[in-house]
């Protein structure tokens, strides 16, 4: 199956509304769990935490494993390609930065905000 973008794909975003805007490169079952290889896309411009100066400048793509709600009774997994950005702001001391996207990735977190909340809940 070749990339797409979920938007695209009314049926599916109404499952993974937090992949909404992702390009999906494989849906696929491995060892009993759905694995859901993603990634950003590669030419929205995306704001420096440190300045908010907005940068379309990519330093470097990295993986991301992300644990994500269960769906249809199998865990899931996102493998997520997101983007190291430059800050081309002289005056902002980060010189590169990590992208996070809203309702799927915040910082150094291994789980989607919707696996976390479903955990937290209990
Ligand atoms: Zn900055």
């Amino acid at each position: 199956m070749s990339g797409w973008i979920l938007a695209a794909c009314e049926e599916l975003s109404l499952l993974l509304p937090h992949l909404m805007g992702m390009r999906v490169e494989c849906m696929e079952v491995r060892d009993g769990r759905v694995v859901i290889e993603a990634s950003t896309p590669g030419h929205v411009p995306v704001p420096c935490p440190g300045c908010g100066a907005p940068s379309g400048r990519v330093h470097s793509r990295y993986g991301r494993h992300l644990a994500d709600a269960r769906c249809g009774g199998r865990g899931v997994v996102i493998e997520l390609s997101v983007r190291r950005m430059f800050c081309d702001n002289r005056g902002c001391p980060r010189v590169t930065f990590a992208e996070q996207m809203d309702g799927l990735t915040c910082r150094y977190g291994r789980r989607t905000p919707v696996l976390q909340r479903l955990l937290s809940a209990r």
